[in-house]
Order: C-alpha cells, then sequence, then structure tokens
C-alpha cells in the first residue's frame, strides 16, 4: 500500500490527501487535549466514535438541506470529505452558559440564555483563540459581510435541528463549535459546514440529571470519559455493531 500524503495534523484529527482531487480523508485520534493543549491524554476509542457521530449529525444535516464535507465514511476510524479552504473562525452557538463565558461575563454554568447566543473566536493557538466580533471578521477580511451572514444563518438552524434531535434523546444541547470553509467547485465558491460535530466540541448534558456527557468530563477530571461517549452513541442508535470491545479500531494511519 503507497503511503498517503499527510495535508494536515490537528490535536484530534489527521487530515490525508484524498483518492480524487478536491477530497481529503479525515482520521480521528483517539488523542485528547484542553486547554491549549496544555492537558493532553488518550481516551480509547473515542476517534472510533467521533468518526460515528459526525457522521451521523453531518448525514442528518444534509438532509435537511444544511452542507457540509461529509461525503462517506471509510472504515472505522476515517471519513471522505471534501477539501475546504478553512474560515479562521470558530462559530460557538449557546443555549445555556457554560464554560468560557461564564468566567468572562460573571454568569452561572447552567443558566439558560434568553436566545441562542452566537460568538465568534479566532482560529490562532499562539493567540489562545480570542473572542473576535463580526466587525473584526470583516474588517481583515477573515469573512466577507455575505459569508458571515451565511455562516450565521446556517449555525442558527444546525442549532435548532441539533438541539431538537438531542432533546428527543433526553440530552440538553448546552453549547458547540462550528467551523466553516469554502468549497470551489470550477468557478463556484460556497460556504460549507466542515470540521465535526462530536462531544468533543459540543456540551452535551442528560435532561434529567444535568449529568455532563462530554469533553468536559476530561476538561474537569470527573472520570468516565469513554463511558460518556459511548452513552451519546448508544442513544443516538449508532454504537458500533461489536460494542464497546469494537471501540479500539486499527489506529494505523497507513
Ligand atoms: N470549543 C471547541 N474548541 C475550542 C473552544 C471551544 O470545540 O477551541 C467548544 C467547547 O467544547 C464548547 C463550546 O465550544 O462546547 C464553548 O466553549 P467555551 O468557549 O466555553 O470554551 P471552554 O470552556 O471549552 O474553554
Amino acid at each position: 500500500m503507497t503511503r498517503r500524503r499527510r495535508v494536515y495534523e490537528g490535536k484530534a484529527k489527521v487530515l490525508f490527501e484524498g483518492p480524487e482531487p478536491g477530497t481529503l480523508v479525515q482520521y480521528f485520534k483517539d488523542d485528547a487535549t484542553a486547554f491549549n493543549g496544555v492537558k493532553k491524554s488518550t481516551i480509547t476509542g473515542k476517534g472510533v466514535l467521533n468518526n460515528r457521530i459526525s457522521e451521523h449529525l453531518m448525514v442528518r444535516l444534509t438532509d435537511i438541506g444544511i452542507p457540509n464535507h461529509f461525503i462517506s465514511r471509510l472504515n472505522m476510524r476515517e471519513q471522505l470529505i471534501k477539501e475546504v479552504e478553512i474560515i479562521p473562525i470558530e462559530v460557538i452557538v449557546r443555549n445555556v452558559a457554560a464554560g468560557s463565558i461564564c468566567t468572562r461575563l460573571g454568569l452561572t454554568e447552567g443558566t439558560a440564555l434568553p436566545r441562542a447566543l452566537v460568538e465568534y473566536c479566532l482560529k490562532s493557538d499562539e493567540l489562545n483563540d480570542p473572542i473576535i466580533s463580526e466587525e473584526h471578521i470583516t474588517t481583515f477580511n477573515w469573512a466577507s459581510p455575505q459569508e458571515l451572514d451565511e455562516i450565521m444563518n446556517m449555525s442558527l438552524r444546525v442549532n435548532d435541528f441539533l438541539s431538537g434531535l438531542f432533546t428527543g434523546i433526553g440530552i440538553k444541547l448546552i453549547d458547540f463549535k462550528l467551523e466553516f470553509g469554502r468549497f470551489f467547485d470550477g468557478d463556484e465558491m460556497q460556504v460549507i459546514l466542515a470540521d465535526e460535530i462530536s462531544p468533543d466540541n459540543c456540551r452535551l448534558w442528560d435532561v434529567a440529571t444535568n449529568e455532563k456527557l462530554d469533553k468536559d468530563r476530561f476538561r474537569r477530571d470527573l472520570g468516565g470519559v469513554e463511558d460518556a461517549y459511548q452513552e451519546v452513541a448508544r442513544r443516538l442508535g449508532i454504537l458500533p455493531e461489536g460494542g464497546p470491545s469494537d471501540l479500539k479500531g486499527s489506529s494505523s494511519m497507513q
């Protein structure tokens, strides 16, 4: 087997050149990081679960007309995606106060927000992903006003849809992070949803108990990280066939 060209390696994923021009293979690692890489560990089976969870959610979003980079799942840890030019912004949508907004604005974690709140951060590890305004985004040309409009509309639609989907399986969608990219098809350019949607970048609380079923279990040393990710997959009805024993998957990146 010929070795594939590695295009990019991030904290939780690796991107390889895809089989066709304009495609990439997205490989999900078990590596977990928090606080901009200061805290590091491995969560066994996380890559396999995030690959499945993100596939499931992206396919459901395609069904309702939200364009995204997902093409197909290739195996336990890899999916085929459309190559995009990533827009250097993290879009955060919040329904309930948690995490950084609590420290920033002195809110109590768990307080419901009066309406869905969209925040933007600059994707920059060196600068610690600073929060930015729409004015910064258009002034520095990170996205055009029209692109930003589309990003905001899509993000709110994703929030409405995912909030309903998770409520149906007893989970509250507290907040999440999205990334978007420019997909070029001949002369046409379209802004589409990229990256992943998984417990790594969503806060998910059990409706009845408020138990955290997401990466905060890792960030805050709450234990039971694997179980929480598995529980999300189980409720979505997509736990790998072999159950937990099937979660390691091959970690070969050939
Ligand atoms: N988030 C993310 N990547 C980041 C920052 C945040 O996926 O680099 C997600 C995070 O998992 C949460 C939401 O975005 O679901 C809001 O995160 P917050 O701003 O509260 O930051 P944190 O408390 O995670 O530092």
